[in-house]
């Protein structure tokens, strides 16, 4: 059954995808099925989104209420479960007010419009210039790819947006030689997400953050995959006492379904005045009760205290099979965001991963990422780690 559609999908798909010859079907918490009713457990839950386990009761049970109560209405009038969600981003954050779209890609479009905003209201139009690090990912757009440190993303598709400038992640020294009266915006991910799951050394955001306060820099935290309790804190900016202007979201915000979010200052937040910006489907009832779900849900079952002992609890695994694999080059990461350079290439693991029932991924060639639902327990993380041992041994 699976090939007939895997064909059928062949033909009708754009192929921006090299896909898993998987389809899957049903899921629940950690696991997965596919048509076949082979049972897998996911350790990628959709990079890094479904946090709270697949088709997550709780959450399923809020957006049918609201489905049949009301789904969609313009962004001309209000809406309770917009209002609700937006004020306990407000009060979980740095943040004063919150734009709603529908991916990343839109948080960040929307946060690089707001830093240009800003400057040319001052009446400063030469401030336009944001600078981003290399290995960086903001997305698919022509701004956010812009953006993005990663020549393979933007190739073929040139001209790109101007203003844009990229800097080694982690390298003041070269960040400092970038600064001048044109920049209006540093773009971080505080942990490099697609770039491999890249940590910041002590004190570079800290030291990002004074550069931006005595040049009147805005500082833009991409926290789209890092958000929502992945790194063992709702935000990852808490990790490293560094308070962005501006932070965006989207991933896990609302679960698996499209939604993402750009947070500022009142200072900042200002330059977004009537028609400056907007999205038909932003912040619509039905996607904005899930978010709001997930906030709640999180807070019920202590999901981020969860988070934090699987991060260490898997790291310890990880760094135990480090010990006898010499392929394993470093355990890295935060919490549940975990990434695992190797000196051999990654396919072939995630491939015979697969086989075997997990489902795990990998970047930049031969860097492994595991981004679990926050919800994985122990017997899930010794099955995996059992099933990478036989794996390793199979490829050495
Ligand atoms: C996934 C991701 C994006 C892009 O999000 P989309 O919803 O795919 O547009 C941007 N930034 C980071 C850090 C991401 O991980």
């Amino acid at each position: 059954m699976s090939t007939a559609h895997i064909q059928q999908a062949d033909n009708v798909i754009m192929q921006t995808y090299n896909r898993y010859p998987v389809v899957f079907e049903k899921g629940s918490e950690c696991t997965l099925w596919d048509s076949n009713g082979k049972m897998y457990k996911d350790f990628l839950a959709g990079i890094a989104v479904c946090n709270l386990g697949h088709a997550n009761p709780v959450i399923a049970q809020k957006m049918s209420q609201q489905a049949v109560n009301l789904v969609h209405v313009s962004n001309l009038f209000y809406t309770v479960p917009q209002i609700k969600l937006c004020q306990k981003l407000v009060d979980s954050s740095f943040a004063d007010r919150v734009f709603l779209c529908n991916s990343g890609a839109e948080a960040n479009e929307a946060a690089i419009k707001l830093a240009r905003k800003y400057y040319y209201d001052l009446g400063n139009t030469k401030r336009n210039v944001i600078i981003t690090a290399r290995q960086s990912f903001h997305g698919r757009t022509y701004a956010t790819m812009s953006a993005t440190g990663q020549d393979k993303i933007k190739k073929g598709f040139q001209p790109l947006v101007p203003g844009f400038k990229t800097v080694p992640f982690n390298d003041i020294d070269a960040l400092l030689d970038e600064i001048d009266d044109t920049v209006c915006a540093i773009m971080l991910e505080p942990i490099q997400g697609e770039g491999g799951v890249c940590c910041p050394s002590e004190n570079y955001l800290s030291q990002v953050r004074q550069i931006c306060d005595h040049h009147n820099i805005l500082l833009i935290f991409d926290e789209i995959q890092t958000g929502m309790g992945r790194t063992g804190k709702l935000f990852a900016y808490e990790h490293f006492d560094v308070i962005p202007d501006i932070m965006t979201l989207a991933k896990a915000l609302a679960n698996g379904l499209p939604m993402g979010a750009m947070l500022s200052t009142e200072k900042f937040a200002s330059a977004f005045g009537p028609g400056a910006h907007a999205s038909t489907f932003g912040g619509t009832p039905l996607v904005a009760s899930a978010a709001l779900c997930v906030l709640e849900y999180m807070e019920d079952n202590q999901i981020i205290a969860h988070c934090q002992r699987m991060g260490q609890y898997f790291t310890k695994k990880l760094m135990t099979l480090k010990e006898k694999h010499s392929c394993i080059m470093e355990v890295r990461g935060y919490g549940l965001m975990i990434g695992m350079p190797l000196s051999i290439k990654g396919a072939p693991i995630v491939n015979k991963c697969l086989n075997k029932g997990f489902v795990i991924n990998c970047i930049q060639d031969n860097i492994i990422r595991f981004v679990p639902p926050l919800i994985v327990q122990e017997n899930e993380i010794d099955a995996l780690v059992d099933c990478l041992d036989t794996v390793f041994q199979e490829v050495s």
